[in-house]
């Protein structure tokens, strides 16, 4: 059995900063991120980052790649491709390569992932027609007829970035209620390329070698309809990572782990960082703030 005084779970950016607070402080800890490479949702950022202090990067690849030459520098430790097996929270033992890893504190900061449709053709179609994001992918599709899902402020703005190079965008949402800022809404009704479609869901996505059309069907009267379109972009939100937690500390409804101001879960020594407990604001300042905050009250209470 390893000991440390802090596991970190998670290698976004709000469980890098909870590294990099607890070197800061004192405090001997390791971070364990499952994916090949730490990052977390930064890998998913396509555009330019204007809105981090000190740090403009093209995208956030490039500003991962400026926090992990930060950790580097600091020679701190972590693990990445490193799967929990199990984590036991009342104890406070992590489980990884077969390895039992203890710890006096936990940090969860195992953040979000996309929301998926869970329809056929999603999966089957991914990188041939369905895409999840137009940042990234929208110049692959100038010119093409387009469909998007969803109606927060993702789909309404990818679909305002899809209008810029395709000559028809349908926005497709299953109620008439949308969780999109009213100004980026408006600009999308004013949209002579977007048609939405409310009160309708996706159903099947259906091509040969690429996607070549989706259906959907009415909420209210169930009639189906077959849209012709070459792509198909899934933007319905994200869902929290917190499966390997669940029956050991408090969730809320929507799997989101439930904090204090000072990132205390239900468990005593456990702290959730970043998306994983759902933010007032989704943004890698948040998240940073939010790892600061855990590995500073850890500090506070081992001092005590
Ligand atoms: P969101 O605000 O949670 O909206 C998700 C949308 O997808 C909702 O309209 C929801 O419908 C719909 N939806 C959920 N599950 C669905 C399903 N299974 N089938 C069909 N539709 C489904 O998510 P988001 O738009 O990705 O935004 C996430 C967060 O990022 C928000 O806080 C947003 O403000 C923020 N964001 C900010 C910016 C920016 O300021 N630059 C840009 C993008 C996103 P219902 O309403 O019916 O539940």
């Amino acid at each position: 059995m390893t000991n440390y005084d802090v596991i970190i779970i998670g290698g976004g950016p709000a469980g890098i900063s909870a590294l990099i607070w607890c070197h800061s402080l004192g405090l001997r800890a390791i971070l364990l991120e499952q994916a090949a490479e730490l990052g977390g949702q930064m890998l998913q950022m396509f555009h330019r980052v204007l809105d981090y202090p000190g740090l403009i990067a093209e995208n956030g690849r490039e500003l991962r790649d400026h926090f992990v030459a930060h950790i580097d520098e600091l020679q701190l430790d972590y693990r990445t491709a490193c799967k929990i097996e199990e984590v036991n929270l009342s104890e406070r033992r992590a489980l990884c390569d077969s390895q039992w890893l203890q710890a006096r504190a936990i940090i969860i900061a195992t953040g979000a992932r996309k929301r998926r449709l869970g329809i056929p053709g999603e999966d089957e179609f991914e990188v041939r027609g369905v895409s999840f994001s137009a940042t990234r992918d929208h110049s692959l599709y100038a010119g093409k007829k387009v469909c998007v899902i969803g109606g927060g402020d993702s789909a309404v703005q990818n679909s305002l970035i899809l209008a810029s190079v395709c000559p028809s965008v349908t926005l497709i949402h299953r109620s008439d209620r949308f969780r999109a800022r009213e100004d980026w809404l408006k600009q999308a009704q004013e949209n002579p390329r977007i048609t939405i479609i409310t009160n309708a869901e996706a159903k099947v996505i259906e091509g040969g070698d690429h996607v070549e059309r989706l259906i959907i069907e009415d909420t209210r009267t169930r009639e189906t309809k077959t849209i012709e379109t070459e792509g198909v972009f899934i933007r319905i939100g994200v869902t929290p990572n917190t499966e390997l937690f669940r029956g050991q500390i408090e969730l809320d409804e929507a799997g989101y782990i439930k904090t204090d101001q000072r990132r205390r879960a239900s468990a005593e020594m456990i702290y959730a960082a970043g998306d994983v407990c759902r933010p007032a604001s989704l943004s890698v300042a948040t998240a940073v703030g939010h790892g600061a905050i855990a590995a500073k009250d850890i500090a506070i209470i081992m001092q005590e």
